[in-house]
């Protein structure tokens, strides 16, 4: 992992291209921004605001210090950010100039006290995160100006979210070409996380107005807000794989077994793994051979079911389970998969990888199997068929055991055959 500061600047000329126009442009409409719309002069009021706001934060910020090192550490949608309650009541209350101003030292703040100690952050990310921020209030502020009555608060609140969000998620998709838009728009969870901020910004804006020592009320919420969010994130991450974002094995084996155990309704099992992926690593690198992993991980998630299990049972191998599937549904979700993997081109530094497939064997509970295990066992058996019988294929686990198509079991490389 690159900690120093060297290599965190050299990130940003290394990164793919496209990321570095796109930061300049927004840093650059951001700085332009307030010299064209100044917006309304600054009054006493208006500086008093913008003292307490910017109080508010640091304070918020000091009292999290470890917390949103963690959350930051862990999160790989940065748009969630409690900060957003005093932002968007700044974006509410106070001429655009000194929203500007207060978004620029919060996050001033925020870089020194807590972000920079945390690896995976980098200066110019926050840097274009301010300039999002600046931008996602001109938003927030134009909105405001629209004939919508008290709607627009609302408005406003929205129109704050997604073009931060949009903001954000084109930067980090320049950045991970192989990452879907799903995966950078975040959780539902994290998402309502974000909208409650808002929520509570336009609250806080209320209050600065009719009671500002009110304000103080704020604190305790925002504080405790992101340590459930950062329990949940913790949960999450134990149970899903990091590299492909799929369940871990162990998760996989947990949730497929209470579903077998439920016991109504046939369920598929799918066993895949990917076609001579060693010739992927050797020919192009480990970190190819990621993105492809990720990529085909990813792949198998679109063509399933929401509520289907996708796992990762090891190295390069996936499990699927397909509740309610029988062996003629489990089968045509499985050669859908194959398709797709087959059309999959997968980009990394400057090559792409084609040509990528995967062999799959299907089996269903309770015709294959009582228990997970047996199933899962003669889900392999097929899937080994499939290698046998020229890789990039699906096999059934009942033609893998009929006679007649017996697979004559020759015992992988290495292993010692068995009487
Ligand atoms: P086969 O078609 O018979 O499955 O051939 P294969 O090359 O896919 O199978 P083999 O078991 O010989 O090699 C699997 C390779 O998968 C070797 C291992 O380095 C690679 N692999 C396992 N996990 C990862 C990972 O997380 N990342 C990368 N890049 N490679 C991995
Ligand atoms: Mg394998
Ligand atoms: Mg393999």
């Amino acid at each position: 992992m690159d900690t120093s500061r060297d290599s965190r600047g050299a990130r940003l000329l290394t990164a793919p291209r496209g990321v570095l126009p796109y930061y300049l442009t927004l840093e650059f409409a951001a700085v332009l921004s307030p010299l064209l719309v100044p917006g309304r002069a600054v009054t006493d009021q208006d500086w008093r605001w913008f003292g307490v706001l910017l109080a508010a934060a640091v304070l918020q910020a000091e009292l999290s210090v470890r917390v949103e090192r963690m959350r930051r550490f862990f999160t790989s949608n940065p748009h969630v950010n409690m900060t957003s309650v005093w932002l968007f009541a700044g974006a509410l209350l106070l001429p655009y100039s000194i929203a500007c101003v207060l978004a620029v030292l919060i996050y001033a703040h925020l870089w020194l006290r807590i972000w920079q100690a945390v690896p995976r952050v980098r200066l110019y990310r926050t840097v274009c995160s301010a300039a999002t921020v600046v931008l996602s209030i001109a938003a927030a502020q134009a909105v405001l100006m629209l004939p919508l009555g008290s709607l627009s608060y609302v408005a406003s609140g929205a129109t704050y979210m997604v073009v931060n969000c949009v903001l954000v998620v084109i930067g980090f998709r320049l950045h991970h070409p192989s990452r879907t838009f799903e995966s950078l728009l975040g959780s539902w969870a994290e998402n309502v996380l974000e909208a409650t901020t808002l929520c509570l910004g336009g609250i806080t804006a209320v209050l600065l107005t009719e009671h500002p020592a009110l304000v103080a009320l704020m604190l305790l919420p925002v504080v405790t807000l992101p340590r459930g969010e950062l329990g949940r994130q913790l949960q999450v991450m134990s149970e899903h794989d990091h590299k492909t974002g799929v369940l871990t094995g162990g998760e996989w084996e947990k949730r497929a077994d209470a579903e077998l155990g439920r016991g109504d309704q046939p369920c598929g099992v799918l066993m895949i793994d990917a076609d001579f992926f060693k010739r992927i690593n050797d020919t192009y690198g480990h970190l190819a051979g990621d993105a492809v992993l990720r990529a085909i991980a990813t792949t198998i998630s679109r063509e399933v079911r929401t509520f289907d299990l996708v796992g990762r049972f090891g190295g390069e191998e996936f499990v699927v389970l397909l509740p309610t599937a029988s062996y003629d549904h489990a089968v045509r979700v499985a050669e859908r998969i194959r398709q797709a993997v087959e059309r999959l081109e997968v980009p990394h530094s400057d090559v792409v990888v084609r040509s990528i497939s995967v062999s799959i064997g299907v089996a269903v509970h309770p015709d294959a199997g009582n228990t997970l295990d047996t199933v899962l066992a003669a889900a392999d058996r097929a899937m080994y068929r499939a290698k046998n019988q020229g890789r990039n294929q699906v096999v059934r686990a009942q033609d893998a055991r009929d006679p007649s198509r017996a697979w004559a079991a020759t015992p992988p490389p290495g292993s010692a055959a068995t009487a």
